[in-house]
Parts: structure tokens; sequence; C-alpha cells
């Protein structure tokens, strides 16, 4: 072996050849590290329900000339991502350059809880400030009303977001009528605002995909779809079935209902319940329930979204 080697080394063409080779190799690995470095590895992975989900290997909001992050939770599926920044770049190429969009929470890195909110927890969901008719200062939320509200730019706004895969927004009932207002007057027919606005119906009618919600004075709501990245949430969830908590199953208790009864009709051990519920074991009243009152009487795995 030894020998070959030598005299292969000492043949002057394929010394050459092994010289070439060798580069190529040497180019192909670098090439290849590089590419894997620049681009993610994985998909993004929205998983499980807005209101009890996660989310893997997300993107971040990053700020810009025209949209100002609030630090930290800023993560979401680039779905959402590209729907910001896109409906973004539409309303500054159609209306002219204004101040910078102020952006609230999207995600955690991971996804999960998030301390007032009851969903944004799989990278779908994002808090927006409003376009205001009077440049002011950023780095808050602004109270909206019909008066400061910029009509033109946010209903622009909403049209992009909704062609970028925003399924909800919310959007208080008083702001959604100047805003209907005025896309009727841009010559949209009431047909073609139905399946957009709430308005005119009432802030209860579950229509449209500009609904109101409490609290949606001083921002937007917005939640895409997320296909891809829902798919791929999907997929997760199906090899690693642990990867989103399990969510309470509630029960309120009804006249002539006690311990044991309910631990029957739903199937699981008395001790079961007095854990969930942290009711005292050692205790006169340990097994005492008012009528009205909720139990936690299991744990399912939320539904995933549609
Ligand atoms: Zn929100």
């Amino acid at each position: 072996m030894r020998r070959a080697a030598f005299w292969f080394l000492n043949d002057p063409v394929k010394r050459i050849v092994q010289i070439v080779s060798l580069l190529a190799v040497t180019a192909l690995v670098f090439g290849a590290t590089t590419a894997l470095a620049g681009s993610p590895k994985h998909h993004c992975a929205s998983i499980g329900p807005a209101n009890g989900g996660a989310l893997k290997w997300g993107k971040q909001l990053r700020g810009s000339p025209r949209i100002e992050v609030r630090e930290g939770l800023n993560w979401g599926t680039p779905e959402l991502v590209n729907a910001i920044e896109r409906a973004t770049d539409v309303v500054h190429a159609k209306h002219g350059t204004a101040y910078r969009i102020y952006v609230g929470d999207l995600s955690r890195r991971r996804g999960g809880k998030l301390k007032r909110h009851k969903s944004h927890q799989t990278g779908r969901d994002a808090d927006i400030g409003y376009w205001l008719k009077q440049k002011h200062s950023p780095g808050y939320f602004r109270k909206a009303t019909s008066k400061t509200l910029d009509v033109p730019r946010t209903w622009t706004f909403i049209q992009a977001l909704i062609e970028h895969g925003a399924q909800l927004i919310f959007i208080d009932y008083r702001l959604q009528a100047p805003l209907y207002r005025y896309a009727r007057k841009q010559g949209f027919k009431k047909h073609q605002l139905e399946p957009i606005f709430q308005y005119p119906h009432g802030r209860k009618k579950r229509q449209g995909i500009v609904r109101h919600v409490r609290g949606h004075a001083d921002h937007i709501h917005v939640r895409v779809r997320a296909s891809q990245s829902v798919a791929h949430g999907k997929a997760y969830l199906r090899k690693h079935p642990n990867a989103i908590a399990a969510q309470p199953v509630r029960y309120k208790v009804r006249r002539g209902d006690n311990l044991t009864r309910i631990a029957r009709k739903f199937k699981v051990t008395i001790k079961k319940l007095r854990r969930w519920n942290k009711m005292p074991r050692k205790s006169k009243k340990r097994n005492r329930l008012r009528r009205g009152q909720t139990l936690i009487v299991g744990y399912k795995r939320p539904k995933l979204p549609v």
C-alpha cells in the first residue's frame, strides 16, 4: 500500500489530478456547510391551537425604518412575519412614507403561554398599533378614535393583511364604522365587505374577519392562517405528542352531585379529582361540593387548528 501511494504521488499527471480533486472536495464541503448555516435546517412548526400551543423554529420580526418592534417577544411563523412586513410595505407604497408602525407582542421563541394574552402561543398572532393621522413618537400603543384613526392607511393595511393570510383581525367596533364607510366610498360593494367586516351587524355577530373584541381600541390583533407552518406543526405533533400541554376539562357541579358520582361519570379516581382541584385531604369539609362550583375532571390534548 505504502509503495503504491508513493508511486502515485510520484507520477506528475496523477499528482495534479489528485490535488485538483482534493480542492474540489474541500470546496464542496465548505459550500455545503455555508449553505446550511445560511438557511434554517427546519421549517417552522406552529403546533396546536393559538390559545394552547407551541412554536418551533420560528422567525423573529426585526425592527426596520418602517417597523418598530418591542424587545423580546417577537417570534412568529414566517407567514406572520412576512404578512406584517409586506402589509406595511403596501401602505408605504400606496400612501407615501409614514412614521414607523409599532408592533407589540407576537410569541415567545418557543411559543406557549404569554402574560396578558389568551392566544399568541403558536406564532400566528400579533398586536400592532393603529395607523394614526398625527405622527407620534411610538414606543407604545395609542388609543385610536374615529377622529384620530388614519382610515385610508388602516384600510389598505387590513386588505394587505388579508391578502397575506390573515384569518382574524380584532378591531374595536367603533373603529370599524369609519373603515367600513371609507371602503364603501372607495367603491366596494356591500357583498364584497360582508366577509371582511362584522360591521354593521353589531359587535356580537360572529361574522367577518374584522371583529370586535374588548381591549382593541389601541391596537389591532391579527391572526394568520400560516398553513405551511401549521401543517409542519401537525407532523411534529404526530412524532412528539407531548409537545403541547394537555388542557384541563372542566365540569360545573350540579344539585345532588358528589365526588363519587362525578368520578364515575368521568371515569377517574376520587384521588385524582382531589389532586387536580387541590382539595384538602384532611378536613371535615374535604368532600363538600358547592352547586355551580367548577371542577377539573380530566386533561385533554387540545384540538388542532383547521
Ligand atoms: Zn393580541
